[in-house]
C-alpha cells in the first residue's frame, strides 16, 4: 500500500437530482522488480471502467438514451424524406 486516492463519478440522478459518488481507493505499489508501473491505482470493476467518469449504471442509461434518440430522429427523418414507407 502507498497512498488513498479520491475517485468522483457522476452516477444515476435521484429525485430529479445528479448524483456524485466519491470512492476512497488504494494506490499500490507493484512487488515486481524493475516494473516500469512502480505504482498504480486500486479499481472498482463493480462500479466504474478504469478511466470513466460516471458509473457503469449511468454509462448504461445514456447509451439507452442515445439509441432511443437516434431511433426517434429516425423515424422523423424517414417520414420526411419517405425513405422507409413500407
Ligand atoms: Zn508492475
Amino acid at each position: 500500500m502507498h497512498a488513498y486516492h479520491r475517485r468522483r463519478f457522476a452516477a444515476l440522478p435521484v429525485a430529479g437530482r445528479g448524483v456524485v459518488v466519491e470512492v476512497r481507493v488504494r494506490r499500490l505499489r507493484c512487488l515486481t522488480v524493475d516494473c516500469p508501473q512502480q505504482t498504480f491505482r486500486e479499481q472498482v470493476p463493480e462500479l466504474t471502467t478504469r478511466w470513466a467518469r460516471r458509473t457503469r449504471q449511468l454509462t448504461a442509461l445514456v447509451g439507452d438514451l442515445a439509441v432511443a434518440a437516434a431511433g426517434s430522429s429516425g423515424q422523423v427523418c424517414s417520414a420526411v424524406t419517405g425513405c422507409l414507407r413500407a
